[in-house]
């Protein structure tokens, strides 16, 4: 059945790439093998590493490091193309180029820079941010892992929660507390740990959904890293976080627009063939109707990501639009699987069809990357409440 997402306004390179990317997945990762992926929790290693292999790793990179310098707009395309074939592959690339990545690429020391990121982009290395803990997940200055400075190394001590793919990536950007005496908002910096390093354990974890991507446990115990591998100034975690949250959030949006393009084409073609009272389904209004204000919210949600874009790309730092892009996008995402279960009925509800899927892995979206309450909150702030 014929695709819902339209290729308005995209330019012939971006259509290419859509089209590039999308059959790297195909092959790479057929819909069956995401099925059993799926069920085993196994990260997408073939298709990651034909993406890479395609130079998609670096899209977002400068060409110096092995980038193609794309702008955020082609971002959104290569995430909202991944997000509408499989969120678990756009978690897997997200995580490492966007999350963790974009942490070294801006404000790792030159040598750092130099040897990581192109690794990064060739899909050799794969990086994740861990930020949230145990005691703190919202409130990121409450964190409490320490990392304290003794002769050239830094010793890592604390817990780490939630953090997505840890359990396949080489290095960690892991957010500590260098110095305790200073306020919440300033004695925080990222530290790039090996994950082989001595003291280091993962525990991997039991996810809802995206479990091809799944979330880890990390506990540091007298971790020793040189103290290059401090990333951008001591104490300045803080400042390099909100520069990376424009690029995250956008990230987000665009795998959960392209999200609710993948569920309502399935609603949509599982509707067309159901039969029930003698014609199939998609012949009552009420079920047309439901189908087209998922059309209606994965168009919303797409609009809303290449609005961010578009005033990323022009250098404005866009704060209520990635915060209003990022709840639109996730909370759409997610309302568009809960109506296309119900429209597929027991099977909606059943582990044999996809849905279910769908409907686990789109329920995160507002929980991650900064809740949709926290997001609430920055909207609030702005409107001078
Ligand atoms: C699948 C998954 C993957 C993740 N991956 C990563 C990762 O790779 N790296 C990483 O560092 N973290 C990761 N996280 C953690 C994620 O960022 C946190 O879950 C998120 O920030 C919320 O923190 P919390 O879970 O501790 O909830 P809490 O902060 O305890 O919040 C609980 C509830 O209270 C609400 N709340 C909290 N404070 C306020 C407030 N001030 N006003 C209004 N409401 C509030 C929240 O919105 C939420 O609904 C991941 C989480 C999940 C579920």
């Amino acid at each position: 059945m014929s695709g819902l997402m339209n290729l308005h306004g995209l330019t012939a390179e971006q259509r290419m790439m859509r089209e590039s990317v999308l059959g790297i997945c195909a092959k790479h990762a057929p819909w069956d093998a995401i099925r059993r992926m799926d069920e085993a929790r196994e990260f997408p290693h073939a298709a990651y590493d034909a993406l890479a292999e395609a130079g998609y790793l670096g899209l977002f990179y400068p060409e110096e490091y092995g980038g193609m310098a794309g702008s955020h707009t082609d971002l959104a395309v290569l995430l909202e193309t991944l997000g509408y074939y499989y969120t678990g592959i756009a978690q897997g690339v997200t995580t490492s180029m966007i999350y963790a990545g974009m942490h070294v690429v801006k404000f790792a020391p030159d040598a750092l820079k130099a040897e990581i990121v192109p690794q990064v982009a060739a899909g050799k290395v794969k990086l994740a941010l861990a930020m949230s803990e145990p005691g703190t997940g919202s409130d990121v200055a409450g964190i409490r892992t320490t990392a304290r400075r003794d002769g050239d190394d830094y010793v890592i001590n604390g817990n780490k929660v939630w953090i997505t793919c840890a359990h396949v990536a080489d290095y960690l950007v892991v957010i500590c507390r260098t110095d305790p005496s200073a306020p919440r908002h300033h004695g925080m910096s990222p530290i790039l740990v090996p994950t082989n390093a001595p003291g280091l354990r993962i525990r991997p974890l039991q996810m809802l959904g995206r479990r091809t991507t799944h979330a880890n446990e990390i506990f540091l115990e007298d971790v020793r890293v040189p103290v290059g591998n401090l990333i951008g100034q001591e104490g300045g975690a803080w400042k390099n976080i909100m520069t990376c949250l424009g690029v995250e959030r956008l990230a987000l949006a665009a795998i959960s627009a392209g999200h609710c393009f993948k569920i309502t084409e399935y609603a949509r073609d599982y509707a067309k063939q159901r039969i029930q009272f003698g014609q199939p389904i998609s012949d009552y209004q009420v079920i047309q109707h439901k189908l087209v204000d998922m059309h209606i919210m994965a168009e919303t949600a797409r609009q809303a990501v290449y609005r961010v874009a578009a005033l990323l790309d022009a250098g404005e730092a866009a704060v209520e639009e990635t915060s209003m892009a990022k709840i639109i996008a996730t909370e759409n995402n997610f309302k568009c699987a809960d109506m296309g279960l119900q429209i597929l009925g027991g099977a909606g509800y059943s582990m044999e069809y996809d849905m279910q899927m769908f409907f686990r892995d789109s329920r995160v979206g507002p929980i991650g990357g900064g809740s949709n309450e926290i997001q609430r909150n920055v909207l609030a702030k702005r409107m001078g409440l």
